[in-house]
């Protein structure tokens, strides 16, 4: 299947590794030019080359910082001519009990996981809007359906931009314009990996018995960034083995 995603820009945030990486490889390798992101020089100047390697036709640039940092994100909207695609991300905020949680710590996590999505959101919609076709995916958490109590900023600045971006949606929907949510239940990643509290409250998948790849969750991205995914808007897609019981 041809996802006619060929010659268009996106911008992948926090790719380094993890969920945005598998983002950004697979658009890649689907033939649309990437601009990645990350902290580290060097992590994100190996992810390039690694990338490059399976999609040496495209054109991928680097822009390394945070996305916290207004220069980053001016940076991501301005490396291509037009931007097609976003494809927002970020590490997630600490875990830990909320007694303990400082201001700043929540602003901390509100700039983080809200906040830097929703600007780079400003700096391109308009853009998308006027040439009549945008993508916009945000990875979020399985904690927007079912709240993880260890992890109570995410939980909050997760729901915060889902109302915020779904509230978009009528006005962009009609100008070729698609925002979307993916919520990873439990990935095999970094985040996944390093962090003791979290492994015991998502490693638990019984259902599935086993966690996601990211690459399936890269192989989703591509699919809600193609043409074919234009009439799929304002949803928030749960990828978690069939863990959430529920039926909405
Ligand atoms: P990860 O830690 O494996 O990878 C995140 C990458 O983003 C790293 O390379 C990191 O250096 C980079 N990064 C972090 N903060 C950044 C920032 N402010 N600016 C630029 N780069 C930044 O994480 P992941 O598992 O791929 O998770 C991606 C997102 O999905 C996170 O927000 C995480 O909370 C969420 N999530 C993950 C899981 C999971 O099971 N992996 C489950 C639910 C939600």
């Amino acid at each position: 299947m041809d996802l006619g995603l060929k010659g268009k820009n996106a911008i992948v945030c926090a790719a380094s590794s993890g969920i945005g990486r598998a983002c950004a490889t697979m658009l890649a390798r689907e033939g649309a030019n990437i601009v990645i992101n990350g902290r580290t020089a060097d992590t994100l100047d190996e992810t390039a080359a690694e990338i490059r390697a399976l999609a040496p036709d495209v054109t991928i640039k680097t822009v390394v910082g945070s996305v916290v940092d207004q220069s980053v994100r001016e940076a991501l909207a301005a490396a291509f001519p037009q931007i097609d695609i976003l494809l927002n991300n970020a590490g997630g905020p600490p875990p830990g009990d909320f007694h303990n949680w400082t201001r700043d710590d929540w602003i901390a996590a509100v700039d983080q996981n809200m906040l830097s999505a929703i600007e780079l959101i400003r700096l391109t919609i308009d853009g998308m809007a006027e040439r009549g076709f945008g993508r916009i995916v945000n990875i979020t958490s399985s904690a927007v359906r079912v709240p993880i109590p260890v992890i109570g900023m995410s939980n909050a600045t997760r729901a915060g931009l889902t109302n915020f971006v779904f509230g978009l949606v009528p006005q962009y929907s009609s100008k070729g314009v698609t925002i979307n949510n993916l919520l990873p239940g439990p990935f095999d990643t970094g985040r996944l990996r390093n962090s003791k509290e979290i492994t015991m409250h998502l490693t638990k998948n019984p259902v599935a018995g086993r966690v996601g790849d990211p690459e399936e969750m890269g192989a989703m991205c591509a699919f809600l960034c193609s043409h074919y995914a234009g009439y799929i808007n304002g949803q928030n897609i749960l990828m978690d083995g069939g863990l959430y019981p529920g039926s909405y």
